[in-house]
């Protein structure tokens, strides 16, 4: 018998516990084949065996990063207005912008522009309704934050949508006034969810992509995401659109990221009636966990505390649910045999998802469930004990501390127990590597400099003690990735029988600065023992 594909000569790091690091290993039908040193896999080459002298470099399995919202939502900013910190810095550059996608869209038409940063903008304030007037008033315009957890809309916006000062919130959201009482079209959390499609109940103010479009979107997103090394997602709010998109890019052999759907709980109903559940679909993309929420976010100061923030007393952020309605839904997605995932970054939401998981396994006992808490940002140690004890894994943000961190004062001594990543390895809770991507970058080398220095933008080192080694970042956001999807035997290891998904660096990560890792180029991305991605 001979390989496909033989790699030779590469400092692997296979994230395997039994042999972590190897020389050489030889992939046939998309599979390792064996994994060795040089002498080890040298029979298996034949004529027809592609040979890759990997040179010394450093070869990893393929990042995987368990919570992203890359099909559902990167593959739809292709289609939008970039509005991130990156490219404007002030709200007229934001304005014109707008005003330039305005120019070539048909009236009537929605102009939507994402990522804009509040906080980084030089006016650090959000754009008003008025000023997106200023871009248009014959389209409709919807400005998202880079959050997605609020945003802003122009008076067309609210025209359509016949949504006017008297106009009553949805629960578990506010149109925000100023102090005439008049709307200022900043909408938050559920009244921001009311217009975008995938996340509102029932049907979208802003009308869904064609399906033609998000496939387009996908496919360019995928190889987006190649180029930083990455061969597998959880998607975190996907729906059926999302799933189509999959289908109809997999068929035109343009996936070549591996997809974990986890379906926007609004899907749920339908989903239960085809009869299908957890795990259904392919190596290449699947039905994963049903997706619910428990509050806001951290960057919005919406994620729900026991503690006050800072300035305000009474203010501890923002629960979505209230506990029987988390009991209540958590109990219908369990008993449905449902992976359930609940976005829950306070510590009062946690515990609160904690209570629901705890009394749905109480009344219908389920081993190896997996129900994961997205974020899990503040820790203690009651909440890591209680997740011990029933089971419960969490994909903590990897890239926060590097991406954010300056705007984390407000948080005060909690840093030393948010995106606590050591304490959960320490206590055997099972976590896997996420960065929220679009909310900030997915370039899995950032999140493991992240993980590794805990060293903000600013240069801070913010919480010390949750530093993990190289090694461990890197188990973390393959291996713990993989375990977080049910994915285990499949991925997440360049072990023989596992899919050959890897990853070949420029530079060394274990022996590089660690203050350089976020840098360190990727030579080339394989996946199923297929390049692509290859540096030029
Ligand atoms: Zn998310």
């Amino acid at each position: 018998m001979h390989a496909d594909l033989v790699v030779l000569n590469g400092k692997i790091f296979t994230a395997s516990s039994d042999r972590p690091w190897a020389g050489a290993f030889a992939v046939w039908n998309n599979r390792f084949l064996e994994v060795g040193e040089d002498a080890d896999v040298r029979s298996l080459i034949g004529p027809k065996t592609e040979v890759i002298d990997a040179g010394g470099k450093t070869v990893l399995p393929g990042f995987i990063d368990s919570h992203c919202h890359m099909a559902s939502v990167g593959s739809e900013h292709a289609l939008q207005v970039d509005c991130s910190s990156v490219k404007r810095k002030t709200i007229p550059q934001i304005v014109a912008a707008l005003k330039e996608a305005a120019g070539k869209t048909p009236e009537g038409s929605w102009i939507i522009g994402h990522s804009y940063d509040e906080t980084r903008l030089e006016e650090k304030r959000h754009p008003t309704k008025s000023e997106l007037d200023a871009a248009s008033t014959k389209h409709p315009i919807l400005l998202k934050s880079f959050t997605y957890h609020f945003g802003v809309v122009n008076s067309a916006a609210l025209k359509l949508a016949k949504i006017d000062k008297n106009t009553e919130a949805p629960s578990g959201g506010i149109f925000e006034k100023d102090s005439q009482g008049e709307l200022t079209g900043l909408c938050l959390e559920e009244a921001f969810f009311l217009w975008v499609p995938g996340f509102s109940k029932g049907d979208s103010l802003i009308p869904p992509y064609s399906e033609e479009e998000k496939a387009k979107g996908l496919a360019l997103i995928c190889r987006e995401f190649n180029r930083l090394g990455i061969t597998g997602i959880g998607d975190a709010s996907s729906d059926f659109h999302t799933l189509r998109a999959c289908q109809n890019t997999d068929q035109r052999g343009e996936l070549t990221v591996r997809i974990n759907m986890m379906i926007h709980e609004n899907n749920f109903e339908r989903l239960k009636a085809c009869r299908i559940m957890t795990g259904f679909g392919n190596e290449r993309y699947k039905i994963g966990s049903i997706k619910t929420f428990a509050d806001g976010a951290c960057a919005g100061r919406t994620a729900w505390l026991t503690t006050p923030y800072g300035e305000d007393p009474d203010y501890r952020g923002i629960p979505v649910k209230t506990p029987e309605e988390m009991e209540k839904a958590v109990a219908a997605y369990h008993e449905a045999g449902f992976q359930i995932s609940v976005h829950a970054n306070g510590d009062a939401a946690i515990t609160m998802v904690l209570d629901a998981y705890e009394k749905a396994l109480k009344q219908h006992p389920r081993k190896d469930h997996r129900h994961r808490i997205e974020h899990c940002t503040f820790v203690t140690e009651k909440i890591l004990a209680r997740m011990k004890k029933l089971g419960v894994a969490a994909a903590p943000f990897a890239n926060y501390v590097i991406t954010q961190g300056d705007k984390l004062d407000v948080y005060g001594d909690w840093i030393s127990m948010m995106f606590a990543h050591k304490s959960f390895l320490e206590r055997g809770i099972p976590i896997g590597g996420s960065t929220d991507f679009p909310v900030v970058t997915a370039n899995p080398l950032v999140s493991i400099q992240s993980m590794v220095t805990r060293k903000s933008v600013d240069g801070r080192v913010l919480g010390a003690g949750q530093k993990l080694t190289v090694e461990e970042a890197v188990t973390v956001y393959t291996r713990g990735s993989a375990w977080l999807s049910f994915d285990e035997k499949i991925k997440g290891t360049i072990e023989a029988g596992k899919l050959a998904d890897f990853v070949i660096l420029e530079q060394d990560p274990f022996t590089s600065p660690a203050e350089e890792i976020g840098s360190i180029e990727v030579a080339g991305t394989f996946l199923g023992g297929r390049p692509v991605y290859q540096r030029s």
